[in-house]
């Protein structure tokens, strides 16, 4: 069988150590994670449950549930044997809910060190109950709770950020336990990029990227993508987590076109549409969505050209898989570069389904 070469990538992935969370790895050359967080009350176990469902088969690995009551607590048991990818726990205050989600078989726990008072104090004890069940832990320091004791003024700055991870992580370690990650979340990209290249420059913790409280879709998909692009263009991050005020389907799907993007994890359908402007001879747009709605169910990487004339479009259309160019009421159909015929308009797009549909079982078969 023929070799691929690998697509290029921005930069060498920045060598981390390499963490287990439940059947996956984070870090070290583990594959780049997408995670998401439920939104379902914890303690309804279908409606989390059928939520992680939706999540896997949007293409979440990971997935954090919030734990704010005992009920949620109880519930973790259920959750953490039936979801099919690994479970984390997010605990806020209450440490006797990270001793829960830990026996509970979560497969990770996310403690904010910040707002989890007299945690210093529980570390020892902590890390011996995730040693002992084989449980990964993240340090999510977030600017929104910071630990007090770090704020220097009154903004929450990159340093203060990477002082307060620094310290938990120090105080986890002075126990020998090293199965955990670290985040440093801000809402300010500028400011959260900056943290994590601090961070990353002083340790080898597995990273957890995040835009906290980025917004709603439109904009917390720009925030995120321009900083993830950053840091994950300069090597750094392990795993990565959109927050969208949004359903959180649609965070699976910003983050792996975010990895898509940069080569960092396989594509599979690629659009390729033009913007259109004065010389398009059809419209599309239309075409575009219908084509992308069209095929989105396909799992092989499949780039598809949808150009609106003949200036870039026959070059376009020759370069992907499959494509068509536009021209006086017809499509000049492409296959691997070669016109294998020429459409009406009105049955672009059944002729392009029709044939992605084609390619694709052939490459399922390869
Ligand atoms: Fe305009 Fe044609 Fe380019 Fe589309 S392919 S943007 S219609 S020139």
């Amino acid at each position: 069988p023929s070799v691929k070469t690998p697509p290029p990538v921005l930069a060498p992935r920045r060598r981390t150590r390499k963490v287990k969370l439940g059947d996956i790895f984070v870090g070290g050359d583990a594959p780049i994670t997408v995670q998401s967080m439920t939104t379902t009350p914890t303690h309804d176990i279908n409606a989390t449950l059928q939520q992680i469902a939706e999540l896997t088969a949007a293409g979440c690995d990971i997935v954090r549930v919030a734990c704010p009551r005992q009920e949620d607590a109880d519930a973790l048991v259920a959750i953490a044997a039936k979801s099919p990818i690994p479970v984390i726990a997010d605990i806020h205050f209450q440490p006797k809910y990270v001793f829960a989600a830990i026996e509970a078989g979560c497969a990770g726990v996310r403690v904010n060190p910040g707002n989890i008072r007299r945690f210093d104090d529980q570390i020892k004890d902590i890390a011996k109950a995730a040693k002992d069940h084989g449980t990964a832990l993240r340090i999510g320091v977030n600017a929104g709770s910071i630990d007090p004791r770090m704020m220097k003024g009154d903004r929450v700055t990159p340093e203060a950020l990477v002082a307060s991870a620094k310290w938990e992580a120090s105080l986890f370690e002075e126990h020998d336990f090293h199965d955990f990650g670290i985040s440093v979340k801000h809402n300010d990209p500028v400011i959260m990029v900056e943290a994590y290249r601090q961070l990353s420059a002083e340790g080898d913790w597995p990273l957890h990227l995040g835009v906290t409280e980025a917004g709603p879709a439109f904009q917390g998909t720009i925030k995120s993508s321009v900083a993830f692009g950053i840091l994950l263009g300069e090597g750094i991050g392990d795993t990565i987590r959109v927050s969208l005020s949004a359903p959180p389907v649609e965070e699976v799907k910003v983050g792996n076109q975010i990895l898509q993007s940069l080569n960092l994890k396989p594509r599979k359908l690629d659009i390729v549409s033009c913007p259109s402007c004065g010389r398009a001879q059809v419209d599309v747009y239309t075409l575009a969505e219908e084509v992308t709605e069209g095929l989105k169910h396909l799992e092989v990487p499949l780039r598809v050209a949808v150009m609106g004339c003949v200036v870039n479009g026959p070059g376009e259309a020759r370069e992907a898989d499959l494509g068509v160019a536009s021209g006086n009421g017809k499509g000049q159909i492409f296959v691997k570069g070669e016109v294998i015929k020429t459409v009406p308009e009105a049955e672009i797009v059944e002729t392009l389904l029709a044939e992605a549909n084609r390619i694709a079982a052939e490459m399922g078969e390869g």
